[in-house]
């Protein structure tokens, strides 16, 4: 779906000319939306701009605002443009001085942007930092490896290892955006890491594009295993994750280093896509049901507790009713410890555009509402299996009337967790404790600490 659909749908509000006085001077709100990539770019700005003696917050009240997009699919796009817009209208109403607009949606759409939504200050691409960092009064500071204000929860920071993608998968937008794939190389990613647990971070969650293609560019070999291998002498950090990886051409190795090194989660994010073979072939992922069904057996061969999650997208172009059941049936079959369902969003300038948009919206969400629902009852099942033992937490927060907490096995945001009664026990937020799990839902687990 292109960007002028939502100019339609949401120029029909006139702004308000009433000027107020701004709340506050020369502090800098920086407003993230999307995907971990995008809180670690974020991050890295705020760093910037913090070794620059900038007053500079996230998500709170400030004079200037830095929007940091994402365009992605549809949805995405939709919460950007509405986020620009309701920044705009706080200027116009003399809420706020100026409004940057920088990330994946600016990148791919900065002339549209520019014409239709004129009163932002200014939009960058994602490899502006420093024409953004000047507009904002400040310079690169190319000195600043590995130092960022991190925006998580102290305990746990990602870790962008590359950028880009090189992969040509029809249905994505992102390599558009983001370009070719960029490796980190190992000992400026180490420097970052000892940064992070000097600052007290315990987790580190390694996040990019693609992690199974890490090094290839700058190594001329796979090289996250060895990348792994150096991370867990980083003192403080005690846990290691690894996020999107792909499938083909995946490190073998890397299992090796997770059966080995207790740092290293026993958890892979390993977005799968389809199962269909003749989806897979449409999609450009160079796999098929049997390798993927054998990669995933072997993964549990080697490491018989790890928790996979995957995602998956239902509705892409020619998605039969046979594709569908193929890949329902192939859920049931694969039991999944974690899994997210997608609906096919139909991107310009990638490779599927160039296909027909066949299965009606409606479909879209019936299929991929059928896929959570049997994963809803996996995870139920799965969870039961809980029932009983004890899990070393890491607690997040409190939340309500419990700290909330996780184990090895789920990661934050989009995985399960483990409640724990705040009127009954006392836990310390960003601390490891071993909890007891005594009931399961379908998503969440209840736990109480061992030692009462
Ligand atoms: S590997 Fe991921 S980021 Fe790269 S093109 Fe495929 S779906 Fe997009």
């Amino acid at each position: 779906m292109g960007l002028q659909s939502f100019f339609k749908l949401y120029f029909c509000t006139l702004f308000e000319n009433m000027r107020t006085k701004s709340l506050k001077k020369n502090r800098i709100n920086v407003v993230t939306l999307g995907c971990s990539k995008n809180v670690y770019d974020s991050e890295v700005l705020m760093g910037q701009l913090r070794a620059n003696n900038k007053e500079v917050v996230h998500e709170e009240e400030g004079n200037v605002v830095v929007i940091n997009t994402c365009g992605f699919i549809a949805n995405a796009k939709e919460e950007s443009v509405n986020t620009i817009l309701e920044y705009v209208q706080k200027k116009e109403a003399g809420e706020v001085d100026k409004v940057f607009v920088t990330g994946c949606l600016s990148e791919r759409y900065k002339p549209d942007l520019q014409k239709e939504i004129p009163n932002v200050d200014e939009y960058f691409g994602t490899s502006e930092l420093p024409n953004l960092l000047k507009a904002l009064g400040a310079d690169y500071k190319h000195e600043l490896i590995g130092e960022r204000l991190t925006t998580t929860p102290k305990n746990y920071a990602y870790l962008k290892i590359a950028e880009g993608c090189d992969r040509p998968c029809s249905f994505c937008a992102i390599p558009i955006m983001r370009g070719k794939h960029k490796s980190t190389p190992i000992e400026d990613l180490v420097t970052e890491a000892n940064k992070l647990a000097a600052k007290g971070v315990k987790e580190l969650i390694l996040i990019a594009q693609d992690l199974t293609y890490y090094g290839l560019d700058l190594y001329k070999k796979r090289n996250l295993a060895e990348l792994l291998n150096e991370l867990v002498k980083v003192d403080g950090i005690e846990w290691i994750r690894l996020h999107y990886a792909f499938p083909t051409g995946f490190p073998m190795d890397v299992l090796e280093v997770m059966k080995r090194e207790p740092k290293v989660c026993n958890y892979l994010d390993i977005p799968l896509q389809h199962i269909s073979d003749a989806i897979l072939k449409s999609m450009r992922r160079g796999t098929t049901q049997a390798k993927t069904t054998k990669l995933l057996h072997d993964f549990r061969a080697a490491v018989p507790e790890m928790t996979i999650r995957t995602t998956l997208i239902v509705g892409y172009p020619g998605e039969t009713e046979e594709d569908f059941q193929t890949l329902k049936s192939w859920v049931e079959e694969m039991r999944f410890e974690r899994l997210g369902c997608f609906t096919y969003s139909h991107e310009e300038n990638t490779h599927a555009y160039n296909l027909v948009d066949d299965v009606p919206e409606e479909v879209k969400q019936q299929r991929a509402s059928e896929i959570m629902e049997l994963q809803s009852q996996i995870s139920w099942e799965l969870n039961q299996e809980k029932v009983g033992k004890t899990l070393r937490c890491i607690i997040d927060r409190k939340e309500g009337k419990y700290f909330v907490g996780r184990s090895e096995f789920d990661s934050p945001d989009v995985d399960n967790e483990v409640l724990v009664d705040a009127a009954k026990h006392y836990l310390k937020v960003g601390e490891f404790v071993d909890l007891h799990i005594f009931e399961a839902a379908d998503f969440d687990l209840y736990g109480e600490p061992i030692q009462g």
